[in-house]
């Protein structure tokens, strides 16, 4: 009886915890064989000029339509995909598909529309990432402006002078850079002075938090300052309520993005939409 307790009288074998092994198991080595089968999928969420509209572009969001599991979210596979190396073929992957959509919705006459991709921190270690970003570019004829890299400050801190040489190559070329999750890491001002990006999302957590009471709003007004005084245009993420939108707005936010505004959905969904749309309309 003893022997399958730990030092502590706990028990080291768990049927919960083997479960939860065998899961991550189970699903690393599905991982392998998604990208094959083409279990993956993107949809996108619309980001919105201030105060509601018109839509000026989409983030790419990232799915595995897992055969048995359903649908699951990056969190549950990207940490997988990134330990085991797999996040670089998908990460390409990525990046080809959300040009490709791009260049779809343009020659049904969006050409206004922008289209983020992430990129992870071992996307960033890859050699070749910025050949393949440029050769995805003009495989599918789609203008570098209209592509924004979404890099979260973590990412770009953890290898600084290798973020700021990939992200200067890739704007030289015309692509847009954009700091992801921002407020959670922490990047100097000298560094975020020297990342050639032109925009900075401010992290949900500070916009969840913005309408009650606390300090997120004076965290939020500072942001907001700062990437004024960095010549960087301000998204915010995680917009939920009109509260949120109105107050985000008041402070300068240039662009906004969450569930009030719109979800992430299908690029079928998308298309159905913006053919309802005449290249002159502004939505609300
Ligand atoms: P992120 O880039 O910060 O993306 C925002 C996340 O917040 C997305 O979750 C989005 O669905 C969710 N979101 C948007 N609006 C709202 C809102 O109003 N309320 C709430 N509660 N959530 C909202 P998602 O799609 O699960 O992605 C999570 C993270 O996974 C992303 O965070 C990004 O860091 C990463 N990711 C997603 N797709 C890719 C990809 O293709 N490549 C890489 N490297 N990372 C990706
Ligand atoms: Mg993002
Ligand atoms: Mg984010
Ligand atoms: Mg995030």
């Amino acid at each position: 009886h003893t022997k399958h307790m730990g030092r502590n009288g706990y028990h080291f074998f768990q049927p919960s915890m083997n479960t939860l092994a065998q899961t991550q198991l189970q699903l690393l080595n599905d991982l392998w064989l998604a990208l094959e089968r083409q279990e993956f999928r993107l949809v996108y969420q619309p980001k919105f000029k201030a105060p509601s509209g018109p839509v000026i572009g989409f983030e790419a969001l990232l799915r595995w339509h897992h055969p048995f599991q359903g649908v699951l979210s990056p969190d549950v596979f990207l940490p997988l995909a990134e330990k085991t190396g797999l996040i670089v073929p998908l990460g390409n992957w990525v990046v080809d598909e959300a040009c490709r959509q791009l260049s779809e919705w343009r020659k049904q006459g969006h050409l206004e529309w922008s289209i983020a991709v992430n990129l992870s921190t071992m996307q960033f270690e890859q050699n070749g990432l910025v050949q393949t970003i440029l050769d995805a570019l003009k495989k599918h004829d789609v203008p570098p402006e209209k592509l924004i890299l979404e890099v979260t400050e973590t990412t770009a801190m953890s290898n600084p002078d290798e973020s700021v040489r990939v992200l200067t190559a890739l704007t030289d070329a015309g692509v847009q850079a954009s700091i992801d999750d921002f407020g959670t890491g922490y990047s100097s001002l000298l560094y975020l002075k020297r990342l050639p990006a032109c925009e900075l999302k401010i992290d949900r957590a500070f916009v969840r938090e913005l309408c009650k009471e606390g300090e997120d709003a004076t965290i939020v007004s500072a942001i907001i300052a700062l990437a004024k005084t960095l010549n960087l245009k301000v998204v915010a993420e995680g917009v939920e309520t009109e509260e949120q939108q109105a107050f985000l707005t008041e402070l300068g936010c240039n662009t906004l993005q969450g569930y009030l505004l719109g979800k992430p959905v299908s690029a079928e969904s998308i298309t159905a939409y913006g053919n309802k749309l005449s290249p002159t309309d502004t939505l609300s």
